[in-house]
């Protein structure tokens, strides 16, 4: 099976140009990042304290947190319930970044993603993939970009839903995230040894895709690429 793992930062535009590289190569695509934002989601509907981890660990044995590959992406569902698309608010971002620092939460989810990579060829999105997951995938990938260019491009983003939020607001989220992300004892936020750091500031989506598949071919040159 191939992996590949690309890690960065929150809004640095990985799901997306990871979605669009994915197709391209045949590959799944695995967001990580929506399977802390259920057990987030689960913690804030239950009003869980995520600063209590006992608490939290102990909630995890309520929870079965389940991923579907379909033609339209991924879908995660909550005991049961499709959630993709209520995990995809900032409160849900801010409780999916305090839960991911707790150890119980990410051995919970470890096995899972694990499974999917020996099973499949994966193309997998999150902060520790290349790092704590997947430390043999093929291809590793950090993608980044500046926090004021990953700000602006959430605030399109939420404008184009109908949902628009002050510039500053959302670069101070950006920030406090990354802090929270790269502080962490756990599976901190860091760049693999061995990856290749892309970093976006300066290229649209497509240029960011289009880059992904030059660094897997030139790592994995006997993958067919859609190009
Ligand atoms: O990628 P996304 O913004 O959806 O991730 C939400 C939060 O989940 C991140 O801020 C991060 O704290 C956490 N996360 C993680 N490890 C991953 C993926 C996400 O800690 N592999």
């Amino acid at each position: 099976m191939y992996a590949i793992a690309i890690d960065g930062p929150a809004g640095a535009g990985k799901s997306s140009a990871a979605k669009a590289a994915s197709r391209k190569l045949g590959f799944i695509y695995v967001d990580t990042g929506a399977l802390y934002r259920t057990v987030g989601l689960y913690m804030l509907q239950n009003e869980i304290s995520m600063q209590e981890q006992e608490k939290v660990a102990a909630a995890l044995r309520d929870i079965q947190v389940e991923l579907a590959f379909r033609p339209d992406g991924q879908h995660v569902f909550l005991n049961g319930e499709d959630v993709s698309e209520k995990i995809r608010t900032p409160q849900v971002s801010m409780a999916a970044s305090s839960v991911s620092a707790i150890p119980a939460v990410r051995e919970f989810l470890f096995d899972l993603q694990l499974s999917l990579a020996e099973k499949n060829n994966v193309l997998m999105d999150g902060r520790d993939i290349g790092t704590v997951v997947l430390p043999n995938a093929q291809v590793k990938i950090f993608l980044t970009a500046s926090a004021e260019e990953r700000a602006r491009r959430r605030c399109l983003e939420l404008e184009q839903k109908g949902q628009p939020v002050a510039y500053e607001e959302v670069l101070e989220d950006i920030r406090q995230r990354d802090y929270q992300d790269s502080h962490r004892e756990i599976a901190p936020l860091v760049p693999a040894k061995d990856a290749v750091i892309l970093d976006t500031s300066d290229c649209d989506l497509e240029g960011a895709v289009q880059r992904i598949l030059e660094i897997v071919h030139k790592k994995l040159p006997n993958i067919k690429i859609d190009f």
